[in-house]
């Protein structure tokens, strides 16, 4: 299981400093989750302005 980021994402970058295994970056056309590194901790989404971030 992972997280991934919907194309509400408006790219504030809050997510991406605390998720605690580093797996997200800036893409290009919003943040993206690497799944394979993703603990599905949940920390994206509750940070997340928008709620783009969905378990899959
Ligand atoms: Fe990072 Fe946790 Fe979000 Fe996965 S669920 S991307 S580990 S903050
Ligand atoms: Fe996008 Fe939400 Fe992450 Fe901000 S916190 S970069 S809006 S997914």
């Amino acid at each position: 299981m992972a997280y991934m980021i919907s194309d509400e994402c408006i790219s504030c970058g809050a997510c991406e400093a605390d998720c605690p295994v580093s797996c997200i970056s800036a893409g290009d056309s919003k943040y993206v989750i690497d799944a394979g590194t993703c603990i599905d901790c949940g920390t994206c989404a509750s940070v997340c302005p928008v709620g783009a971030p969905q378990p899959e």
